[in-house]
């Protein structure tokens, strides 16, 4: 499951990239989060989405809640991409659209085996035990 997630985050990883204008950006694409700059900038959903889901972050070690998250505002960008052009988002053929739709299908993989994992969690504080 944490495979597939992770293969789903190299697409948007990839196309941020080509999106973010580096002509106007003083740090050459790179987030700087102590930058006044950056938090103002019009690009900062991009750049801050990569720089909290860069190669070098292991997924391995992340947890596959923090995964789908990314997953999720990956696709309301890409979503809001797509909605401002003239895509029918079901049927479009383009790489946006079938991501959105691929990942959509995955994501609802993701929340059942989500759910599973809390069920399965030893220590979850009963209701019953309340005085
Ligand atoms: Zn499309």
């Amino acid at each position: 499951m944490k495979e597939q997630l992770k293969n789903a985050l190299v697409f948007p990883r990839t196309l941020f990239r080509e999106l973010i204008e580096l002509q106007t950006c003083p740090h050459a694409g790179h987030f700087a989060e102590r930058d006044q700059v950056c938090w103002a900038c019009d690009q900062e959903i991009l750049c801050q989405w990569l720089y909290r889901n860069d190669e070098c972050a292991p997924v391995e070690l992340r947890a596959l809640e923090q995964i789908v998250e990314s997953l999720e505002s990956a696709m309301a960008i890409v979503g809001a991409h797509v909605d401002a052009g003239d895509h029918g988002r079901r049927v479009c053929p383009c790489d946006l659209c079938f991501w959105l739709r691929d990942t959509e299908n995955l994501l609802a993989d993701a929340y059942t085996a989500l759910c599973r994992e809390r069920n399965e969690r030893p220590n979850v504080p009963s209701l019953s035990r309340a005085p």
